[in-house]
């Protein structure tokens, strides 16, 4: 096992590239399976899901466009629990099945807010896709519809997440040692 230091804390290899990527053909072949007919509108919610999103794109084989919103809820290690919107909506979903792209779902507070957000902009249907869900935080009602992978509820960085702002280009996903 691999570990790193960020800044003041010390990682360890949890979750292979390998085994990352094998979750999302796992993922892309759902959704291809179940939006085929659908013309979705992908939305990547950034930062973190920018290489998720990256990932299953290039995975997915049906018509569909993709989009950008960008929010902040994380300071450090830890959920503030407030959800900034830095960069919004700038697509007409009216009508639309919108798939948000999101990296973790943690306590689900950032997606829920945005599946919202988008239910009330007129979106037909609304699905979550996400690499990592932590089932033992999340608010039982928030249900993904496509899920890469369960994860204990443990602080972790890489393929995208990050620890105030590093981290995120390591291809392989770290737990936090405490
Ligand atoms: P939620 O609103 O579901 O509690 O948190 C979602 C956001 O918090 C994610 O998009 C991600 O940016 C951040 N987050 C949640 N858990 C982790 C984690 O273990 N590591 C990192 N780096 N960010 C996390």
């Amino acid at each position: 096992m691999a570990r790193v230091k960020i800044l003041d804390k010390e990682f360890e290899t949890s979750i292979t590239e390998e085994t990352i990527l094998k979750s999302i053909d796992g993922v892309a072949d759902k959704i291809n399976a179940e939006l085929a007919d659908k013309n979705p509108l992908f939305v990547c919610v950034l930062n973190g899901a920018f290489m998720f999103a990256a990932d299953l794109m290039k995975r997915i084989s049906i018509p569909c466009q993709i989009s950008f919103v960008k929010v902040a809820s994380y300071s450090g290690t830890q959920t503030t629990g407030s959800v900034k919107q830095l960069i919004g909506f700038n697509e007409d979903v009216k009508g639309r099945t919108v798939v948000l792209i999101e990296d973790i779902v943690d306590t689900g507070i950032t997606i829920d807010g945005l599946a919202k957000q988008v239910e009330s902009m007129g979106a037909a249907d609304v699905k979550i896709a996400t690499m990592l869900f932590k089932p033992e935080s999340c608010r039982p009602d928030i249900k993904p519809s496509y899920i890469g992978m369960n994860i204990p509820n443990a602080f972790i960085v890489g393929y995208g997440l990050d620890y105030d702002g590093y981290g995120r280009n390591l291809k392989d996903i770290y737990t936090l040692v405490k």
